[in-house]
């Protein structure tokens, strides 16, 4: 069976032509790589995150001057958006038929866009299914360079959106849910290009409803995008490049000898993806884990360097304790229950308010006294869960009390061999206490494979270092 490789390049990688044009380099070469090998070539299946920035730009400038209707400054917007692209494209692309052709998507694209956006300066509303419209454009407008600049070193590339490549999802807009059935019209839309030997370049991050409309799988989505697509077509490796040496075992901007972690396995690096290390999408590893399709994270700037494998196994090692993660601008909230009632139905009053506010909770703990229950959530979403706590007692007291801490950092010490292995946690919190670092709340999941606490915020670097050293992670 031909082997198939999809290879996703994140937003850093695509950030100006030459950039994309370094990419398309990288693509020849694992397209060349294989055939000189003598195997009947290796099927490629590319991925590509909006330019650098684009998305940001969308996201939060935007869409939001097209909210206060303020359409010259919208036209200007749109204008530098086209420039950007245009000079993208100009210094990627050599053939002068293949550019004139992306010229004319550019400006179609760029177009539709600045239709949408002139239509909410009208409207005065900006609502969650036209930001994914907006947002969209980052990765729609990337994906024509990216395959001109292929198709102008003469390789048969085409560029499909998230929607034309299969990614058929729900109507969450902004954090989008794939369909069950979307695997198999993934297969049915990305095979037959295989077969023909064309190179189908993908617009990261976006999908489509049922219905054709645009929808987004949540910010950094384009991972998610290449796991998606590996999994349906069952890719033998899915490469995301990276302008980062890999997965490692801390922030190397926070702790100085953070260490690149060669292997890891799908269950640790969910783990620390879904907490703060933010290499990764949070829902990347699902796909994958299912088929078993291992993941390589390369760093786009040292492409020779083997990055980081993600597969099924466990690592043998002896260090029980891997990575360290951790979240900053967290709050912690304290509720007591009134009393009166079980403190399950307390709980259960407070996880579906919070669920209904959208409030993603990164930490939870209840004491045995059952009288106290405490949450992490991120600081940006304390206003609102303050008011879905608050509107919790409007029908009896059910709360008797709660306070909120602003002043903390949640942090996860991550590792498979955790599981099992007595005394890990004892280590952890003795390198905290002859830290002289006090803690505020712990908790760790059924799976052994994190331990997570809560610190004051200035103690949060101090004490990630003295985790890191207590467990050789630099070494
Ligand atoms: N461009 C999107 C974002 O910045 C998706 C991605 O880069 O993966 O969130
Ligand atoms: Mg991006």
């Amino acid at each position: 069976m031909r082997r198939v490789r999809v290879m996703k390049f994140g937003g850093g990688a695509v950030a100006d032509g030459k950039k994309i044009k370094t990419v398309a380099n990288l693509i020849r070469q694992s397209k060349e790589e294989t055939e000189e090998k003598g195997s009947n070539g290796l099927g490629l299946v590319v991925v590509t995150s909006a330019i650098f920035e684009i998305t940001d730009i969308l996201h939060e400038h935007a869409s939001r001057v097209a909210k206060e209707g303020d359409v010259e400054k919208v036209k200007k917007i749109v204008n530098e958006l086209k420039n950007r692209h245009e000079t993208a494209a100009y210094e990627a692309i050599d053939d002068k038929h293949v550019l004139n052709v992306v010229k004319k998507e550019i400006e179609e694209r760029v177009g539709e866009m600045e239709k949408a956006l002139v239509g909410i300066c009208l409207l005065g509303e900006l609502t969650a299914r036209s930001l994914d419209y907006i947002v969209s454009f980052g990765e729609r407008l990337a994906a024509p360079i990216l395959a001109g600049t292929l198709q102008s070193m003469g390789m048969d590339a085409v560029h499909l959106t998230g929607g034309d490549a299969g990614i058929i999802t729900n109507a969450n807009y902004g954090n989008a849910q794939l369909t069950s059935d979307a695997e198999q019209t993934i297969r049915g839309r990305i095979m037959p290009l295989l077969d023909d030997n064309k190179i189908p370049v993908i617009s990261g991050y976006t999908g489509e409803t049922k219905k054709g409309i645009t929808t987004t799988l949540g910010r950094g989505g384009s991972d998610y995008t290449a796991t998606i697509i590996g999994a349906a077509i069952d890719a033998d490796e899915v490469w995301l490049w990276k302008e980062t040496e890999g997965i490692m075992s801390a922030d190397p901007k926070i702790i100085k000898d953070a260490r690149k972690i060669p292997y890891i396995s799908y269950m640790e690096a969910m783990e620390l993806s879904y907490f703060g290390a933010s290499i990764l999408h949070p829902r990347a590893i699902e796909p994958v884990m299912r088929k078993k399709v291992p993941i390589r994270v390369k760093n786009i700037l040292k492409p020779e360097d083997t990055g980081t494998l993600i597969g099924e196994e466990p690592e043998k090692t002896e260090r029980a304790a891997k990575a360290i993660t951790l979240i900053e601008n967290t709050s912690i909230i304290n509720i007591a229950g009134a009393g009166v009632r079980s403190i399950s139905d307390v709980a259960a009053r407070i996880f579906s308010v919070l669920a209904a506010e959208g409030v993603d909770v990164i930490m939870i703990s209840q004491g045995s006294s059952e009288r106290n229950i405490s949450i992490v959530i991120e600081s940006a979403q304390l206003e609102s869960v303050i008011s879905a706590i608050q509107s919790i007692n409007a029908e009896g007291t059910v709360i008797r009390d709660f306070t909120s801490n602003s002043d903390v950092c949640a942090m996860s010490v991550v590792g498979a061999e955790m599981a099992g292995t007595p005394g890990v946690a004892g280590e952890v919190f003795s390198a905290l206490g002859k830290g002289g670092i006090s803690i505020i709340m712990i908790s760790q999941g059924s799976s052994e494979f994190n331990i997570s606490f809560v610190v004051k915020k200035k103690d949060a670097y101090k004490a990630a270092q003295a985790i890191h050293d207590m467990f050789g992670m630099g070494m």
